[in-house]
């Protein structure tokens, strides 16, 4: 490719996917690169899909896409080793004309959202990975280098959609590797069942569908979480925990799965499947604080590159597709004002996205990753169990006076973290929260 882009975008995940459509929707000549096979082939979530923020990139995007079902039950569940207490959601109003959220399998989505991109008029080239970044003399970033054969390509600007473990932006020394603490690493299998099965165990009907995300004891003392997603025919199942807990706790993250497959609460619901596929992911969880710089001369970084995804809320995709959408939407400005590229000019980006809700959302929960890490046993595994403990103990109907149940429930919670410890954790999260 001789050719020259007004964009180049490295990456055709959710945010270079929504980055390339929205450009070239708007009449600028794009290239899009992608290491994959096709465009998906290397991409894993869970996965939950927002409509809305599909919406704003492609309105009718339900005529077409590839969505498993749409969720009317969300279950939050706290675990120890034998049980589950839980806090579930189910409401018929999700059962709408256009619903808010759905379970894909992003290996199809991906390939149908790089057919939109390639529809809206950008050129999409798979099996392309780009290896390095060039610049001009002063720095400013011109184009990229690929490995196939032919020289540089060359842009007005690249947008960096590369992923929480592309190396490019880090090569380039654009921002810092990501810090084994701010990242979780995460790995999934797809249980296939009949859909009726699936219909019958998690009582639904149609496309309905139902989600489980979980926390405890399964995570063994590490910060983590585990989640069971119900597609039409297959359900996925993971567990994920920071980098930095695995490497000091010496736990295999396959080990960890095998045991939630295990669990009392989870075996019955996987009962009889088949696991056709196993995958591995990296997740930036370093929320706020570590968000890197967002833009320079000729560059620009979105999605799980730049860190934004909400661990709290298990919200990536959104905040990917949004970063995408919002930074292509800087870029159309800047060139449709005849400006350069340059770092002053993409500061536009940064103060679009502020103003999103990507941005207040990280920032709402700025404190939350390095409370969570640093107090991981107490928030995933003493209280989880005595919250455990409590639900039986309130259950549990064996002639002991209520009087006296409360009072074993309350000694347990003090003598496991004692009276300050209490208040002071509560306190920490409350602010933490705020
Ligand atoms: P990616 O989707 O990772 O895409 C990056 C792309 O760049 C890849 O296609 C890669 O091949 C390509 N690439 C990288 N380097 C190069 C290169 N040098 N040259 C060319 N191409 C390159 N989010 C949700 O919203 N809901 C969920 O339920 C959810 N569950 C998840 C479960 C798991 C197990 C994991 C791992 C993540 C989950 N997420 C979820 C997060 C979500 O998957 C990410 O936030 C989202 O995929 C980020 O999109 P992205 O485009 O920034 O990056």
């Amino acid at each position: 490719i001789e050719e020259e882009f007004d964009a180049i975008v490295i990456g055709a995940g959710m945010s270079g996917n929504a980055a390339a459509y929205t450009m070239a929707s708007h009449g600028l000549k794009v290239l899009q690169l992608e290491r994959g096979e096709y465009p998906g082939s290397k991409n894993v979530q869970g996965a939950i899909m927002y409509a809305n923020m599909l919406e704003k990139i492609i309105p009718d995007f339900r005529d077409d896409a590839p969505l498993e079902r749409h969720l009317v039950e969300q279950r939050l569940w706290v675990m120890d080793d034998t049980s589950h207490t839980g806090f579930h959601y189910r409401s018929d109003d999700f059962n709408e004309a256009k619903p808010n959220r759905y379970t894909i399998i992003r290996a199809q989505f991906d390939k149908w959202f790089s057919r939109k991109v390639r529809e809206a008029g950008a050129t999409v080239l798979c099996e392309t990975t780009v290896t390095e970044l060039v610049r001009d003399a002063k720095g400013k970033v011109i184009g990229v280098r690929t490995d196939r054969a032919g020289g540089a390509i060359y842009a007005d600007v690249v947008v960096l959609a590369e992923g929480v473990s592309g190396l490019l932006g880090t090569r380039a020394g654009l921002r810092e590797m990501p810090k084994p603490e701010t990242v979780a690493l995460a790995v999934k299998e797809m249980h296939f069942l009949p859909e009726e099965v699936i219909e019958q165990r998690f009582g639904l009907k149609g496309d309905e569908g139902c989600v489980i995300e979980a926390v405890g004891t399964i995570s063994r003392g590490m910060a983590g979480l585990g989640f069971l997603y119900t597609n039409k025919e297959s359900i996925s199942l993971g567990i994920g925990c920071l980098v930095s807990d695995f490497a000091t706790a010496m736990e295999s993250p396959y080990a960890l799965l095998d045991a939630l497959k295990n669990h009392p609460s989870i075996r019955p619901l996987i009962a009889g499947s088949e696991v056709k596929e196993y995958a591995a992911h990296l997740i930036p969880e370093g929320g706020h604080k570590a968000i890197p710089q967002l833009f320079g001369d000729g560059w620009v970084v979105v999605g799980d590159a730049a860190q934004l995804n909400n661990a709290v809320h298990r919200e990536g995709s959104n905040l990917a597709m949004t970063s995408g959408r919002i930074a292509a939407e800087a870029i159309v400005q800047v060139k449709s004002r005849n400006n350069p590229m340059t770092k002053r000019n993409l500061t536009l980006y940064k103060a679009m996205l502020d103003k999103s809700f990507v941005v207040k959302d990280l920032r709402k929960y700025k404190d939350i990753p390095a409370l969570l890490h640093t107090n991981s046993s107490n928030f995933f595994t003493t209280y989880p169990q005595l919250i455990s403990q409590a639900a039986q103990n309130f259950m549990r109907v064996d002639g002991t006076p209520k009087i006296e149940k409360e009072k074993a429930t309350t000694a347990a919670f003090i003598k496991a973290r004692s009276r300050w410890g209490l208040v002071s954790d509560a306190v920490r999260l409350a602010f933490a929260w705020r």
